[in-house]
């Protein structure tokens, strides 16, 4: 074993991400293995693009409040503690919420597919 160099926080791609996203790569896949884990730091109102996941994606948030959302369902809130589970392909988005930090642990087993990004009006939604 060995205690890792620590890697640089890298910015979250503006391709992926709307607003300020970093991330820290804690365990990256190595093959045959498609295991990455990743901690997502969110600033207040950041969020990723619409995307799904091959084998689906675990979240733990380990900071701060946000939100997560399925395609055609409700916006949920979810704070420090919460685990949120999404099945292989279902298309989904999370970030923080308006005026709050989020950070959460991504844990998958395959590669994401990207869509479009979740526009001002998709993100306030729960407002109206
Ligand atoms: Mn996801």
């Amino acid at each position: 074993m060995e205690v890792q160099p620590k890697q640089a926080t890298s910015k979250g791609s503006a391709d992926w991400f709307t607003g300020d996203v970093y991330i820290d790569v804690i365990a990256c896949a190595e093959e045959p293995s498609c295991f990455n884990v990743g901690a997502v730091h969110f600033t207040p109102g950041a969020r990723t693009a619409w995307h799904s996941h091959h084998g689906g994606q675990t979240l733990y948030v380990t900071e701060g409040s946000g939100l997560v959302q399925s395609r055609g369902r409700q916006i949920v809130s979810i704070s420090a503690g919460d685990v949120i589970r999404t099945p292989d392909g279902e298309e989904h988005w999370h970030g923080a919420a308006p005026d709050h930090f989020m950070t959460h642990l991504s844990m998958t087993d395959g590669y994401p597919t990207w869509g479009a990004q979740v526009t001002d009006d998709e993100y306030h939604n729960h407002r109206h």
